[in-house]
C-alpha cells in the first residue's frame, strides 16, 4: 500500500515554515493525493518557485526543479510539451502566480496545459517580509501598504476559468480531506487544472491585519468556507459566475464566505492532445509536399 510518506523525503525535516503556517498540511495533501492515485515517483515533476512554499521541492522525494519566481509554470509547461505522459505539478504562492508569475498563468490556462497549479494563497508574499501580492484584498495592512491596500484582488479562481482552465477549484487548509480530494481530480485532469487553498500567514498578513494567532486564522477559514453544490459534470462549460472573491476579513470571524469545491469545469482537448495532432499533420504534410509555400 503506497502512502504520503513514500513520497516524503524525511532527512530534509523539520519543516522550515513558520508555527501555524498552512504549507505543511498543503504538502501533506498533496503527497496523499500522489498516494491515492499511487503513481510512481519517477512518473512525477514538481516545479516550484519561488516563496514559502515554493520550497515544498526540499521535502519531496519525485523529480523536481526549483525554478526562479514567477517562472514555475512556464518551466511546467516546458516539461509537459516535451513529457506529456509525465504528471506535472506547479506549486506557487500567490505573488508567484497572480502577480510576478501572472502572465503565464493565464497563457498556461488558456493553451490548456496539462499541469496541475497547486495554488497556497496566503495574501501576500510571505518569504520576503509580507508586501502585497496581486491577491492581497483591498484595505489590508502589509509592510508595502502600511496605511491600507489600494488595489483590488484577483479572484484566481474565476481568472483561471475565463482563461479556459479546464478543472478549478477552491479548498482552505482546514479542510484537509477535500483538499486532497481536489488534488486527486486536479492530477486526473488532462487540460490545465487549478486548486486554489487558502491558507493563513500568521506571522505577516495575520499580524498585520489583528487577525489573532494562528489558531483564530484556522478557526476564521472554517467559519467562513461554504462549499458549493457538487460540481458540474466533466462535459459542461465553465462557469466563472459560480468562483467567490476571496477577501481579507478585518478579524478572525467576520468577513465574506470562501466558496469551496469544484467551481469551474471545462473539459476541451488538452495542449498535448492538439499539438499531437499538428505534429502528425506535419508528419503528412512533410510525406505529401504539403507544407506551407512562404515565398
Ligand atoms: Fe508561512 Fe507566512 Fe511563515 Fe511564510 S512567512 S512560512 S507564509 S507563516
Amino acid at each position: 500500500m503506497v502512502s504520503y510518506l513514500d513520497y516524503l523525503d524525511e532527512s530534509a525535516l523539520p519543516l522550515m515554515w513558520c508555527p501555524g503556517c498552512g504549507d505543511g498540511t498543503i504538502l501533506k495533501a498533496l503527497l496523499g493525493a500522489f498516494a491515492c492515485l499511487g503513481l510512481r515517483r519517477e512518473e512525477i515533476v514538481v516545479v516550484t518557485g519561488i516563496g514559502c512554499w515554493g520550497k515544498a521541492d526540499d521535502y519531496i522525494r519525485t523529480n523536481a526543479i526549483h525554478g526562479t519566481h514567477g517562472r514555475a509554470l512556464a518551466v511546467a509547461t516546458g516539461v509537459k510539451a516535451f513529457r506529456p505522459e509525465l504528471t506535472v505539478v506547479a506549486l506557487m504562492g500567490d505573488g508567484d502566480c497572480a502577480t510576478i508569475g501572472g502572465n503565464h498563468f493565464i497563457h498556461a490556462a488558456r493553451r490548456n496545459i496539462g499541469v496541475t497549479a497547486v495554488v497556497a494563497n496566503n495574501l501576500n508574499y510571505g518569504m520576503t517580509g509580507g508586501q502585497y501580492s496581486g491577491t492581497t484584498p483591498p484595505g489590508s495592512r502589509t509592510s508595502t501598504s502600511p496605511y491600507g491596500h489600494a488595489e483590488d484582488a484577483f479572484d484566481l479562481c474565476a481568472l483561471a476559468a475565463a482563461a479556459g482552465a479546464s478543472f478549478v477549484a477552491r479548498t482552505t487548509v482546514y479542510h484537509y480531506k477535500q483538499m486532497e480530494r481536489l488534488i486527486v481530480g486536479a492530477l486526473q485532469e488532462p487540460g490545465f487544472s487549478l486548486v486554489e487553498v487558502i491558507s493563513p500567514c500568521p506571522t505577516y498578513y495575520g499580524r498585520f491585519n489583528h487577525q489573532g494567532r494562528a489558531r483564530e486564522m484556522w478557526r476564521s477559514l472554517r467559519e467562513r468556507a461554504r462549499p458549493v453544490a457538487p460540481g458540474p459534470g466533466p462535459e459542461d462549460t465553465s462557469r466563472p459566475g459560480r468562483t467567490g472573491q476571496v477577501e481579507a476579513d478585518g478579524g478572525p470571524s467576520g468577513g465574506r464566505p470562501i466558496l469551496t469545491g469544484v467551481l469551474a469545469r471545462n473539459r476541451r482537448p488538452s495542449f498535448s492532445e492538439r499539438y499531437a495532432e499538428v505534429v502528425r499533420a506535419a508528419q503528412a504534410g512533410a510525406t505529401e509536399g504539403g507544407e506551407l509555400d512562404a515565398r
